[in-house]
C-alpha cells in the first residue's frame, strides 16, 4: 500500500497538467496512474515499449501527434518531480475502483505491468484524487458494421500512434465531427489511399457559431492545416453523407454512402458503393465515468445531454478534495484538457497547501476553459448525430456485438415489451451484458429506446479484476460511505 497527497488516476493531457502544476506551486506528493503503456493519454499515445527489430520508439511516431511540444514539456517537468522524488508515475495500472477511507481515498489498482497472468494488486491512499479518465470513441451500427475491417475512427487512430499500423491500404473514413480529419490526415500521410471522409453534417451548422471561431484562431489553423493535408493528398471531403452499409465475406471489401437529407435521412437513390479495405467510423466520445460514478460525484449533462461530471470553477467535484478534469467533464479535445488540469491543480493547492497558485494565473487558465469549452460546444451544435441514422438498419443488424443481439430483438423489446431506456434493453436482451459492458452498444441503445444519451451507468468494478490480484489486497475493508 502506498500513500501520498494526491493521486491523479490517468496520465492523458489532463492529468499531466495537473500533476506537472502541482510539483511546481507546492511541495505535495504525487502519484499518477495510467493504465496505458505510457504516459500522454488518447492524444499523445505512445507506442508499447519494445526492443529488438522492428521495434518502435515514440520519435518515430512523432509527426502523428499535434502540439508534441506541449508533451515533451509536461512530461519533462513531471520527470523532474520524479528525479526530485516527489512524484510516481506508474503505466500499466489499471483503477477499478476508488473508495473514501477515512479522511482519505482508497484507489484499488491492477499492476498489469508484469504482463497476462502475472497481474498484481495495489491500493494507493490519497487526501485528494484527481479524476482525469478521458472518453472512448461512439459508436453507431450500421449492416456490416461487424465485418473485421470496419472499426472506429479512434480504434484506427490507435494503431497508427501505437504502432505505426495502418488499418488499410483503402480507407473510407465517416460519421461526424473534427476528429474525421486528424485520423483520415494520419493514414495518408502514412500511405493509406482515404477513399473519402464522409461527415453527416454541412458546414453551414458553423454559420451560427461565428463567435467561438473567432475566439479560437488556433482551431481555425488547426482545420485549416488537415484542410492543406487533405488537398495535399486529394482526399475528397464529402459532407452530408454517411456511411450506410459495409459489405464483404469474410472481411470489409466495400462500403455504401448516401447522402442525407436536411433532416438526417438518408435520400433513397443517392447510394454509391465504394471499394474499400478498412472503415472507420466515429460519432464523438463518451466521457469514461466509471470512476467519477463509482465515488458518487455529481454528474451533469452537456448540451447534448451526454453525463459528464460537474464542477466548480477550480474543477471541485461535489466530493471534499475529488477533482476532475479534461473529457470526464464534457469531450473538447486536448488543450481543454491541458487548461482544465492546470485549473485542478490551482484547486488541489489551494484546498491542500498552505499558499495557493497565483491569481493571474488562475485567472488566465479560467478565461481559457471558458473559451475552449464555448468552442466544444459549438462542435457539439454543428455535429449532432443525424436523426436518420437508424432509417437503414436492418432486422438482422447486430447491435450488440458481445452478446449478439440483433437489431429485430432490440426493437421488440422497445416496441411490444415497452423498454423505454437502455436498462431496459440490456435486462430483456442482454444488450450490453458481454464483454464491453454496453461501452460500444449502449448510446445506439439509449438512442433508440429513450431517443437521448443514457445516464452514466455505475460500475463498482471498472476493469476485469483477476481473483489473484484480489487476494493479494490488504485484509482491511475499504470504507464505504
Ligand atoms: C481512441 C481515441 C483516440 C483519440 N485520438 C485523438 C487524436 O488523435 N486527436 C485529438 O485531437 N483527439 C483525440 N482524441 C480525443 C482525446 O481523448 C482528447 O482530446 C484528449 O486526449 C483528452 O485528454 P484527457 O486527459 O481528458 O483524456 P485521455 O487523453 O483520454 O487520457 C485519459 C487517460 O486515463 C487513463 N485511464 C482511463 N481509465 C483509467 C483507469 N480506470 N485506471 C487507470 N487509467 C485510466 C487512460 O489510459 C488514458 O491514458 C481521442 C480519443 C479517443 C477515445
Amino acid at each position: 500500500m502506498s500513500t501520498t497527497d494526491v493521486l491523479v488516476v490517468g496520465a492523458g493531457p489532463a492529468g499531466l497538467a495537473c500533476a506537472a502544476t502541482v510539483l511546481e506551486h507546492s511541495d505535495l506528493s504525487v502519484v499518477v496512474l495510467d493504465a496505458g503503456h505510457g504516459p500522454g493519454g488518447q492524444y499523445w499515445r505512445q507506442p508499447a515499449p519494445a526492443s529488438g527489430p522492428g521495434a518502435l520508439d515514440g520519435a518515430e511516431l512523432a509527426d502523428l501527434h499535434h502540439d508534441r511540444g506541449t508533451f515533451v514539456e509536461l512530461v519533462r517537468r513531471v520527470e523532474q518531480g520524479r528525479a526530485e522524488g516527489r512524484l510516481e508515475i506508474r503505466s500499466e495500472q489499471h483503477v477499478w475502483s476508488v473508495v473514501p477511507d477515512g479522511e482519505r481515498y482508497a484507489a484499488h489498482t491492477v499492476d498489469r505491468s508484469g504482463g497476462p497472468g502475472r497481474e498484481a494488486g495495489s491500493t494507493t491512499r490519497a487526501r485528494a484524487v484527481l479524476v482525469a479518465t478521458g472518453a472512448y470513441d461512439r459508436a453507431l451500427p450500421f449492416p456490416g458494421w461487424d465485418l473485421p475491417g470496419v472499426m472506429t475512427v479512434g480504434g484506427l487512430q490507435a494503431l497508427l500512434k501505437a504502432g505505426g499500423v495502418r488499418a488499410g491500404q483503402r480507407v473510407a473514413i465517416g460519421g461526424t465531427g473534427p476528429f474525421l480529419l486528424p485520423v483520415a490526415a494520419g493514414l495518408a500521410r502514412r500511405g493509406s489511399t482515404i477513399v473519402g471522409v464522409y461527415e453527416a453534417n454541412r458546414p453551414g451548422g458553423w454559420l451560427r457559431e461565428g463567435r467561438a471561431v473567432v475566439r479560437n484562431p488556433a482551431k481555425l489553423g488547426e482545420g485549416a492545416g488537415y484542410a492543406a493535408t487533405m488537398l495535399r493528398h486529394r482526399v475528397p471531403v464529402r459532407t452530408g453523407r454517411m456511411i450506410v452499409s459495409a459489405h464483404g465475406t469474410d472481411r470489409v471489401e466495400a462500403v455504401t454512402v448516401a447522402r442525407l437529407d436536411r433532416a438526417g435521412h438518408p435520400v433513397p437513390g443517392s447510394e454509391q458503393r465504394v471499394a474499400v479495405d478498412a472503415v472507420g467510423v466515429g460519432w464523438g466520445f463518451t466521457p469514461q465515468l466509471d470512476l467519477a460514478v463509482t465515488l458518487g460525484v455529481d454528474l451533469t449533462t452537456d448540451l447534448a445531454g451526454t453525463p459528464v461530471v460537474g464542477v466548480d470553477d477550480l474543477q471541485r467535484t461535489s466530493r471534499p478534495r475529488v477533482y476532475a478534469a479534461g473529457e470526464v467533464c464534457g469531450v473538447g479535445g486536448a488543450a481543454l484538457a491541458v487548461a482544465e488540469g492546470r485549473l485542478a491543480a490551482a484547486g488541489i493547492v489551494a484546498d491542500l497547501s498552505a499558499h495557493g497558485m497565483p491569481g493571474a494565473s488562475v485567472a488566465r487558465d479560467r478565461r481559457e476553459v471558458a473559451r475552449l469549452r464555448a468552442f466544444a460546444d459549438a462542435i457539439l451544435r454543428a455535429h449532432p448525430v443525424p436523426a436518420g441514422w437508424a432509417d437503414r438498419l436492418e432486422d438482422d443488424t447486430i447491435l450488440c456485438r458481445c452478446e449478439e443481439v440483433r437489431c429485430a430483438t432490440v426493437r421488440s423489446a422497445i416496441d411490444e415489451l415497452g423498454a423505454t431506456d437502455a436498462r431496459q434493453v440490456k435486462q430483456l436482451t442482454r444488450t450490453g451484458m458481454g464483454w464491453c459492458q454496453g461501452r460500444v452498444c449502449g448510446y445506439a441503445a439509449a438512442l433508440l429506446s429513450s431517443g437521448r444519451p443514457g445516464p452514466a451507468v455505475e460500475r463498482l468494478i471498472s476493469a476485469p479484476v483477476p481473483l489473484g490480484a484480489l487476494a493479494a489486497q490488504p485484509t482491511s475493508e475499504p470504507h464505504v460511505e
